[in-house]
């Protein structure tokens, strides 16, 4: 009983996070379901460094190397392997012991296995992790949601494992459980709109602009120096750089088949966005762009039978470039202030009492959405931790206000060369709907009385009315 945390699932995660903890000075101990992997993790904590990191292949014995009370993160496939996992895991455990799982996980599954190991006096942490590979092994973003006990158990191992910046973890105490996969999830579905705000910004710039992959490269590069830099900017750089690596002809991003894949945060962003009632449409729009993209097949089809336009509007190549940078600006604080929505509004519902401000906080490192943006979202949050939205805090409105003509004249150059801009143009909306005193919701309120009786209440005096339309109605 010598360890100080154990780590059961051995996969990309859980592997370089256990390394990650060890290199922290902390004494690990892993365990996995196919023996393999335990000896692997072994061999790499000795290259890398002779790590305090031990392996154990059967559950009893790991569990019985980890001091009390035991911590234990998971990581493995989400749904059913990690209850498997709990359900082998407690078994040997005891009251007081914690167990956190890292996966990305549907909250209600975190939350229901809270309930259940509350029962054995056991506590029950889920912790969203992101930052992909190398995040894990040097420094991911932690979104811990759980027993406030747990965390501050936890906290002294995780805020040195997390990514640091400017001195700060990215960490820190969400809520309770359930909190932390939510956040997780969000920050998942951002991450969508990003990438699709990214590919949207690509495709105008070789389609309409007519750049080769290095001049976009090059772009990318520049832009990454200034407000939008950010790690999805940089790999973006690097990516339409890189020559292919199977063929000596081009660049492998000419190569890679226009199909996109996804593992679900993203579809639970927009499920939850629904369910709280809170408007989500440049994430939306992400998500349905990779649903569209996944019919290749119908749309190679399409292609023949379908026509764009038979007139192309005349671009003005440098303008078009300083649009875009101005209106990918614009368009990726409008997506923020959805995801923001959607976490404020959950968190409010079932008082979880989660700080915005943090959620910024703990994105700028470690994870796949960080951005310089990050830190005038938390600054903004900071000055006032109510904000309606983030587009009407004082900073964001200046720079949308001083940017916003060139957002649209970037959706109408995509509208008339027929490039579609789903997640600019749905965000440009957004926008409207959002800055406009009034919209034409009367004239829905209309509709509804007059086929259903719904009632409507009145601009000019209080109360709930109902018009007889016409003789039947
Ligand atoms: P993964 O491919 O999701 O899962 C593989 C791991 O799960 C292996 O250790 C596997 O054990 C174990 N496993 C599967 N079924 C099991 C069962 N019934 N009982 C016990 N163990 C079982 O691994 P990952 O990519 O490292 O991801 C782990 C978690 O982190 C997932 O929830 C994932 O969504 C999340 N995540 C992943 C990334 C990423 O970049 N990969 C980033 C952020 C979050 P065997 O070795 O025995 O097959």
């Amino acid at each position: 009983m010598s360890c100080d945390i154990g780590l059961y699932g051995l996969a990309v995660m859980g592997q370089n996070f256990a390394l990650n903890m060890a290199e922290h000075g902390f004494k690990v101990v892993v365990c996995n379901r196919s023996p393999a992997k335990v000896d692997t993790t072994v061999e790499r904590a000795k290259a890398e460094g002779d790590l305090p990191l031990i392996g154990k292949k059967d559950v009893k014995d790991f569990v019985a190397e980890i001091k009390k009370p035991r911590k234990i993160v998971i990581l493995v496939q989400a749904g059913k392997p990690v209850d498997d996992t709990i359900a082998q895991l407690s078994e040997h455990m005891e009251a007081g012991d914690i167990i956190i799982d890292g996966g990305n996980e549907w909250f209600p599954n975190s939350v229901r296995r809270g309930e259940e190991l509350a029962k054995k006096n056991m506590m029950f942490v889920g912790m969203g992790i992101s930052g992909g590979e190398e995040g894990a092994r040097k420094g991911p973003s932690l979104m811990p949601g759980g027993p406030k006990e747990a965390y501050d158990l936890l906290a002294p191992i995780i805020t040195k494992c997390a990514a640091q910046v400017q001195g700060e973890a990215c960490t820190g105490y969400l809520g309770p459980v359930g909190s932390g996969n939510y956040v997780k999830m969000v920050h998942n579905g951002i991450e969508y709109g990003d990438m699709q705000l990214i590919g949207e910004c690509y495709d105008l710039l070789k389609n309409v602009a007519g750049m080769g992959n290095e001049e976009m490269s090059a772009l990318f590069e520049e832009w990454n120096k200034g407000e939008l830099e950010s790690f999805l900017i940089e790999i973006t750089a690097k990516i339409l750089a890189k020559k292919d690596d199977l063929t000596d002809d081009g660049f492998v991003i000419d190569k890679i088949l226009d199909k996109t894949g996804m593992k679900g945060t993203g579809r639970w962003t927009v499920q939850e966005a629904a369910e709280q009632s809170v408007a989500a449409p440049s994430i939306a729009s992400a998500l349905d762009s990779r649903y569209l993209s996944a019919r290749k097949g119908e749309r190679e089809a399409a292609s023949s039978i379908l026509q764009g336009p038979t007139e192309l509007p005349p671009v003005d190549k440098e303008q078009l470039i300083s649009d875009l940078r101005k209106a990918l600006y614009c368009a990726k604080v409008t997506s923020y202030a959805q995801g923001l929505g959607i976490i404020r509004a959950a968190s409010d519902k079932k008082e979880w009492g989660v700080d915005l401000g943090l959620c910024a906080r703990m994105w700028r490192g470690g994870c796949i959405i960080r951005a310089q943006l990050l830190n005038k979202i938390s600054d903004a949050l900071n000055r006032d931790e109510n904000l309606a939205n983030l587009l009407v805090d004082p900073t964001f409105a200046k720079e949308l206000n001083e940017r916003h003509m060139s957002w649209r004249r970037v959706v109408s150059v995509g509208v008339a060369s027929g490039i579609a801009t789903p997640a600019l143009s749905a965000s440009l909306g957004y926008y409207d709907q959002y800055r406009r005193a009034r919209l034409p919701a009367n004239l829905i309120q209309g509709q509804r009385d007059f086929f259903g009786g719904h009632t409507y209440e009145r601009t000019d005096r209080e109360g709930v009315f109902h018009c007889l339309w016409d003789d039947t109605h």
